[in-house]
C-alpha cells in the first residue's frame, strides 16, 4: 500500500502488530529498508526506473511479513497502512497462500483482475479508519484511493475511473452507515467481484 503522510503517533499501531503476532505464529513486522529480499526485489526488477519510491513510500506484504517504510512504524500513518494490511493478511490465511498469491500477482493484464478485488478489501479497511478517527470518509481520501486502483501504483488494475468511483461511493455509504469509532480489526465476508 502507498504511504500518506501523518507523523502522530499512535499506540494503536503496537497493539494491533502485537494482535497480529498472536493471531499468526509466523507474523513478522519488517522495517522495509533493512530487508536484503526487498532490495533484491526492488533492483531485480527494475523498480527504480518505474517505481522509484518503492522502499521509502509503499508497504509490503508477503503473506504474514509485513515490510514497512521505517518512518511509518509506530505511526498514525503506519496504524491505518497496518489495518490494510491486516486484511491482505487475513485474506491470505483464510483463502490459501497459493490461490492468493497467484490471484493477486499473477492474473495480468490487469483490466478485472483479482488484484482489485483483494485491495478494494484492503482500501475498505482504509476508509474505516478514517470514518473511526472522525466520523467521516474525505473526498480527499476518495479521490487519493480512486488513482490506486486506475494509476500505475498497482499496475492499473482497476483503469475505469467511473466504474471505480462508483464502488468506492458505494463502500463509503456503507461504511458512514455502519458508524463511527469502534476497536474491532474486524474482516468482513468478501462481497461480489465488480
Ligand atoms: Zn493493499
Amino acid at each position: 500500500m502507498a504511504n500518506r503522510t501523518d507523523a502522530r503517533s499512535s499506540n494503536h499501531f503496537f497493539e494491533l502488530a502485537e494482535d497480529l503476532g498472536r493471531r499468526y505464529r509466523t507474523f513478522r513486522l519488517i522495517p522495509k529498508e533493512t530487508s536484503w529480499f526487498m532490495k533484491a526485489i526492488y533492483y531485480g526488477l527494475g523498480m527504480f526506473l518505474w517505481c522509484p519510491t518503492f522502499m521509502t513510500d509503499y508497504t509490503t506484504t508477503i503473506v504474514t511479513w509485513i515490510y514497512m517504510p521505517k518512518n511509518l512504524i509506530g505511526t498514525s500513518a503506519g496504524y491505518e497502512v497496518l489495518r490494510h494490511e491486516a486484511v491482505h493478511v487475513s485474506d491470505c490465511i483464510r483463502t490459501g497462500v497459493l490461490p492468493f498469491v497467484l490471484s493477486y500477482i499473477l492474473l495480468l493484464p490487469s483490466v478485472l483482475t483479482l488484484r482489485a478485488y483483494w485491495e478494494l478489501r484492503g482500501y475498505r479497511e482504509t476508509m474505516r479508519v478514517e470514518c473511526e478517527r472522525t466520523g467521516d470518509i474525505s473526498d480527499e481520501t476518495m479521490t487519493w484511493i480512486a488513482k490506486r486502483f486506475t494509476g500505475s501504483d498497482y499496475l492499473w488494475m482497476l483503469p475505469f475511473p467511473k466504474i471505480v468511483r462508483r464502488l468506492l461511493e458505494r463502500n463509503r455509504s456503507r461504511i458512514l452507515a455502519e458508524g463511527g469509532p469502534h476497536d474491532g480489526h474486524h474482516d468482513p465476508p468478501p462481497s461480489p467481484i465488480p
